[in-house]
């Protein structure tokens, strides 16, 4: 199969594209590098955004794809509560565009649609907001669902925080903010008293159902892990996986974490989501099998990948770019190149 992907070299769209190229598809991508990386990139792609619609009918009408995972997106509470309007405008016009053009696909919501909850959350759950801007991505995703409802061969796909290998903590998620600072011997950051919940599902399994879920027929599904934990229980696994493979100083567990109030962290109308839970009957009930990466691995994969990551910035900086272009260079999508 011919597959684009919107948000190729984001981190999920960069491990779905390795895992469609593994199975044998022709995989093509499109990112603005926003936030994603171009060395996270394992195909072809084009460098634009997907609101640049001419940009996105010379794309499709060159890959001629089967099918489309549809990821590209402003993400991230930190950068969405910086520049609301500038999330909800992306998102829902990138949408729109790509819904434009017949061709079916999966397009990435979020478990943040739920709202404000507390009970586990089956796909028919009632959402729960409020007006204040920190929904706006929220809102911004399910605006997104209501078109793909109208829009023939579309269904969603609600992630519920997915970790791993290549996920960064410059937008505020808790996974690699908590291994980087574990692998500095920093106090880990727990905003609050840490008891709000959470599921983490690796990257590499989401993936892999992604890639599971094209040929299956539904309407809107949950994506997520089934180790639910406390935010303070994350640390703690955190903590103890660096500290075996790292050999870090174990301190006593109070002294390795600093509770962080909220409103120091977030700016004000910052509402947390204290217990963020998936049901996954839908999703099981789909699949033949989950696949299912131990915590552990995902936190010391994640660990190694920051490492390496630390490593070649560290080279550029003592020998130059001559590093980053030692490295594989990305083919770019030309006309010539999609053919
Ligand atoms: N969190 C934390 N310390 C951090 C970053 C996040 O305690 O340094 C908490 C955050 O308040 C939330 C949970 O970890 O309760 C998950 O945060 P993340 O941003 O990764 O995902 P989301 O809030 O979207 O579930």
């Amino acid at each position: 199969m011919r597959v684009f992907i919107t948000g190729v070299a984001g981190f999920i769209g960069s491990h779905l594209a390795e895992r469609l190229i593994s199975q044998g598809h022709l995989v093509f991508g499109i990112d603005n590098l926003s936030s994603g990386k171009e060395s996270n990139i394992p195909c072809r792609f084009l460098r634009y955004d997907c609101r640049n619609k001419s940009a996105l009918r010379f794309a499709i009408n060159e890959i001629k794809p089967d099918y489309i995972y549809h990821l590209a997106a402003t993400v991230g509470v930190k950068r969405v509560l910086d520049n609301p309007k500038e999330c909800i405008e992306n998102n829902i016009e990138s949408t729109r565009n790509i819904l434009e053009f017949g061709i079916p696909g999966i397009f990435a919501s979020t478990s943040e649609v739920y709202g404000k909850t507390d009970k586990i959350l089956s796909e028919d759950a009632p959402l729960i907001y409020s007006s204040k801007s920190r929904w706006s991505y929220a809102a911004s995703k399910l605006i997104g669902e209501y078109l793909v409802q109208q829009t023939n061969g579309w269904k969603s796909v609600r992630f519920f925080n997915v970790v791993g290998p290549r996920q960064s903590g410059s937008y505020g998620a808790v996974m690699p903010t908590f291994v980087k600072q574990a692998l500095d011997n920093q106090q880990l950051t727990v905003y609050g008293n840490g008891k709000q919940v959470r599921t983490f599902i690796d990257v590499r399994d989401c993936a892999e159902i992604l890639d599971m879920l094209m040929m299956k027929e539904f309407d809107v599904v949950n994506i997520g892990g089934n180790n639910i934990l406390s935010i303070n229980d994350l640390a703690s696994n955190v903590l103890e996986a660096i500290g075996r493979d790292y050999g870090q100083i174990l301190l006593p567990r109070q002294a390795r974490i600093e509770n962080i109030a909220y409103h120091k962290v977030y700016t004000d109308g910052f509402e947390e989501c204290l217990y963020r839970v998936p049901d996954l009957n839908k999703l099981q009930s789909l699949l033949p099998v989950m696949p299912m990466t131990s915590l552990s691995k995902t936190i010391l994969d994640l660990a190694a990948h920051i490492k390496k990551e630390e490593n070649t910035n560290e080279q550029v900086r003592q020998h130059g770019s001559d590093v980053q272009r030692s490295e594989t260079p990305i083919p770019r999508l030309t006309r010539a190149a999609v053919r």
